[in-house]
C-alpha cells in the first residue's frame, strides 16, 4: 500500500489546490469597464433624479427578475440586510417564531432577530439543508415563517419544505445567499417561497463585495421590504406607494455595487457549469469508497458544486482522515469540531445560545409579545452536530480541471485506504 504523505510518503499533488473563492476570482474587464463607467459618470447613488429605472441598482434588479422569474426585485446592501427586509417584508414581528436550519450562517440567525422574532432550530438531513422531516415537530402555535437555506450550494429539498408550511399556514423566506443561479426541478431558487434572498458578498459565487437581492412575486411583500430598506421612502419614486409608511434602515445599494455585480452576473451561467460538471466527476470518483460515504443529493441537480463533503462512517477517525487528506495536497477541513470556531454552525452563535441582545434584556424572547417559550442547548440538534462531526469539505471553484478531480478522488481513496480500513 502506498504510504501516506503524513508519515513521510509521496503526496498524491505537488500544486496548489483552488482558491476557496468563485465569482471574485473571475473579474476582468467586463467588471473595471462597468465600474469605470459609473465613476465617469459621477453617479453613484441609485435615487437620483433623472434615470430611476435605469439607474445599475435598477438593471441589477432586472437582471434578478429574468434569473428568477419573480415580479419584483429589491437590491440591497447585504446579504442580511436581503434577510431582514424580506422577514420585515412578509409580516414577521414581535410574537413570532421563525424556524431556521441549525447549518446556516451567524447572519441568518441574527436577522430573525433583527426582525424582532424568535429562531427556532430545526435539524438538517445528510444534503446539509433543513430536514423536512424535523420542521413539523419544530412548529408551535407561535411559528409564523422557516427560512430554508439552500447551503454550499445544494438545494433545500423545498417541495417537502412547502408541503408541511402550506398545512400550517407558514410563509417560506428561502436563503439563496451560498446558491446564487441555482434550482430545484428546474424552478430557479429565491422564487419558490414567499421571498428569496441572495448575498453578493465575496465568499459567494458572485459578488460586489458586499451586496445582496430580495426576489418576491407579492406586491405588498416587496413594498414593505423596499420601505424598509430606504426609511420609509425613496422606492416609492418611481412606483406608486399602496400602503403606509414605516420607520426602517438605510440598505441600499450604491451604484458602484451595482454594476460590479451586474459584470459578474453574465459570467454566472459558465462558473455554475463548470463547477457542475467537476462535482459529478468527484462524485462519481467517490463511489464505494470504504468507510465514506456521500448524501444521495451530492453531484444530483440539486447541487451546484461550490464544494465537496465527504462523511466519515467512524466519527473518531475523521480528524486523522482530513490531517492525512491536507497533507496529501488536498486541503479539507472537518465542518464541526466542538474546539473550533466555525460560524455556519448553531452552538458558536453565542448571543442565540445566550439570548443576548444589544440591551442586556433578553429582547425578543422576554417581549410582552412573546407568549412562546425556547431554549437553546448546544445538544438540541444532536443529528446535525453527528453528521457535521462526520462531514469533510474540500472547496471547489470553477477551475477545478478534470486532473483535479481525479487527484482528489485519487487522494481520498489512498487516504481512506490506510485510515478508515
Ligand atoms: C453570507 C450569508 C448570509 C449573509 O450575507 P451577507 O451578504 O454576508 O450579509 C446569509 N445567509 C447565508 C446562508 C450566508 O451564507
Amino acid at each position: 500500500m502506498d504510504r501516506l504523505a503524513l508519515h513521510g510518503g509521496r503526496k498524491v499533488r505537488t500544486t496548489p489546490w483552488v482558491s476557496e473563492f468563485q465569482g471574485v476570482e473571475a473579474l476582468g474587464d467586463e467588471e473595471k469597464a462597468r465600474v469605470l463607467a459609473v465613476l465617469e459618470k459621477k453617479r453613484i447613488f441609485r435615487y437620483l433624479a433623472d434615470g430611476y429605472e435605469d439607474s445599475e441598482a435598477r438593471q441589477l434588479e432586472n437582471e434578478y427578475r429574468e434569473l428568477t422569474g419573480c415580479s419584483y426585485a429589491l437590491a440591497v446592501n447585504a446579504g442580511t440586510s436581503a434577510l431582514i427586509s424580506a422577514l420585515i417584508g412578509i409580516g414577521v414581528g414581535p410574537g413570532d417564531e421563525v424556524i431556521i436550519p441549525a447549518f446556516a450562517w451567524v447572519a441568518t440567525a441574527a436577522a430573525v432577530l433583527e426582525g424582532n422574532a424568535v429562531p427556532v432550530l430545526c435539524e438538517i438531513d445528510d444534503s446539509l439543508t433543513l430536514d423536512p422531516a424535523d420542521l413539523e415537530a419544530k412548529i408551535t402555535p407561535h411559528t409564523k415563517a422557516v427560512i430554508a437555506v439552500h447551503m454550499r450550494g445544494m438545494s433545500c429539498d423545498i417541495d417537502p419544505i412547502m408541503a408541511v408550511a402550506d398545512r400550517h399556514g407558514l410563509l417560506v423566506v428561502e436563503d439563496v445567499a451560498q446558491s446564487n443561479g441555482g434550482t430545484y426541478k428546474g424552478r430557479p431558487l429565491g422564487s419558490i417561497g414567499r421571498a428569496g434572498c441572495f448575498s453578493l458578498q465575496q465568499y459567494k459565487i458572485i459578488t460586489s463585495g458586499e451586496g445582496g437581492v430580495v426576489v418576491t412575486d407579492s406586491e405588498p411583500v416587496w413594498q414593505r421590504a423596499a420601505m424598509y430598506h430606504d426609511c420609509g421612502q425613496n422606492p416609492f419614486k418611481y412606483s406608486e406607494r399602496k400602503i403606509e409608511t414605516f420607520s426602517g434602515q438605510n440598505y441600499r445599494i450604491t451604484e458602484l455595487q451595482a454594476a460590479l455585480c451586474l459584470g459578474q452576473i453574465d459570467r454566472m451561467r459558465s462558473i455554475i457549469q463548470s463547477m457542475r460538471e467537476q462535482k459529478r466527476a468527484i462524485v462519481a470518483g467517490l463511489q464505494e469508497i470504504p468507510g465514506v460515504f456521500l448524501s444521495s443529493a451530492f453531484g444530483t441537480d440539486r447541487d451546484l458544486g461550490v464544494s465537496a463533503v465527504l462523511y466519515i462512517s467512524e466519527a473518531d477517525r475523521v480528524s486523522s482522515f482530513a490531517e492525512a487528506l491536507s497533507a496529501e495536497g488536498i486541503p479539507c477541513e472537518v465542518i464541526y469540531r466542538p474546539e473550533r470556531q466555525n460560524l455556519h454552525i448553531y452552538p458558536f452563535w453565542d448571543f442565540l445560545m445566550q439570548k443576548r441582545d444589544p440591551w442586556g434584556g433578553g429582547y425578543p424572547w422576554n417581549a410582552d409579545a412573546y407568549k412562546g417559550q425556547v431554549s437553546y442547548a448546544v445538544d438540541m440538534c444532536p443529528k446535525t452536530l453527528d453528521l457535521l462531526g462526520r462531514a469533510v469539505q474540500i472547496r471547489l471553484n470553477q477551475y477545478v480541471t478534470a486532473d483535479d478531480s481525479e487527484d482528489l478522488v485519487q487522494a481520498v481513496r489512498k487516504t481512506a485506504l490506510s485510515i478508515l480500513k
